[in-house]
């Protein structure tokens, strides 16, 4: 009979081997993803609360195999995070950006937002990379708007730090993303001198009634106690738009309004909501 203990150690090692072989064959996948150039951005309207106008775009990463499922990032961007191609993606990205927003009609103002991974802030190829986005918006006096996420704990190396100086420097925004959600979000509010602060979905969707919501009520509280442009992500319906309006958040994203679109449907989507 054999002992129940190789049993097992057999069973984990095969475990073991088959997730590795998954991993490895979606990494090969995202590198030939990678050099045929299949992420490609949607965009998601931002919205001014007070005048219900789309003032801006958050961009949000897919990846199309030929002939295949668009698949969401959160299925790809972990991978790409751990293989260290997500700058390499990001990149590929922002030049698509880039090129979508010559053939767009921007209304004034536009804050395009870009998600970043913590990891990459100290690539060096990043701030050219946003003074591409920048010179595509410049004529509308848009601004380009870094989203970085509090999921990850950000290191705040001197390396980071002097990355964030020479962005804000050359007059990019940053935004803390999925505020409440992470670890060390004040820290993170003071040292890093962000901009924007955007109100994680889960915290909009405890709005349920009229009932004040504690932690939200604090989060914008501080928001407008920093200065900070507060966005709330997620508002799916006109409970939500009401509570979060009465409060005065400055922008607003969600189902209610649109959801992400290719860049075909965002010009039809801009030609439609702003006046030329
Ligand atoms: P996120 O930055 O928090 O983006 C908001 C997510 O909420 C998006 O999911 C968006 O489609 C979804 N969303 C927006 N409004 C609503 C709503 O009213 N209801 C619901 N249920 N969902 C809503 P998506 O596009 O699947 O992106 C997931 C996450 O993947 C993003 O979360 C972001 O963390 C990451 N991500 C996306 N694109 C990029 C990228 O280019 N680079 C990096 N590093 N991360 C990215
Ligand atoms: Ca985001
Ligand atoms: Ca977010
Ligand atoms: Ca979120």
């Amino acid at each position: 009979k054999l002992p129940l203990f190789l049993l097992a150690g057999a069973l984990a090692g095969i475990v073991t081997y088959l997730a590795l072989r998954r991993w490895r064959s979606l990494n090969g996948r995202l590198e030939q993803a990678l050099r045929n150039q299949e992420f490609l951005p949607y965009y998601q309207p931002l919205i001014d609360s007070r005048s219900g106008r789309c003032v801006g775009a958050e961009v949000l990463m897919r990846w199309q195999p030929p002939g295949g499922a668009l698949i969401p990032p959160d299925r790809f961007i972990p991978q790409l995070e751990e293989n260290g191609q997500i700058a390499a993606a990001t990149t590929l990205l922002m030049r698509q950006v880039a090129a979508d927003l010559a053939g767009l009609s921007l209304p004034p103002d536009f804050h395009l937002s870009i998600n970043i991974s913590p990891c990459q802030l100290t690539d060096p190829a990043l701030a050219a990379d946003c003074r591409l986005l920048q010179d595509a918006v410049a004529a509308n006096q848009g601004q380009i708007v870094l989203e970085l996420t509090e999921r990850v704990a950000l290191e705040s190396t001197g390396v980071t730090q002097e990355t964030l100086q020479r962005l804000r420097d050359q007059g990019v925004k940053i935004a803390i993303d999925d505020f409440g959600t992470g670890h060390s979000s004040l820290a993170y509010l003071t040292e890093l001198k962000v901009d924007y602060l955007k109100i994680d979905r889960r915290f909009v969707s405890t709005i349920r009634d009229d009932v004040p919501s504690a932690v939200l009520d604090a989060i914008i509280a501080l928001g407008r106690q920093l200065n900070l442009v507060t966005v709330a992500e997620g508002v799916e319906n006109e409970r939500q738009l009401a509570y979060l309006r009465t409060r005065r958040v400055s922008l607003l994203q969600g189902y209610l309004y649109a959801r992400p679109m290719d860049y075909p449907a965002f010009g039809r989507y801009l030609a439609d909501h702003t006046e030329q």
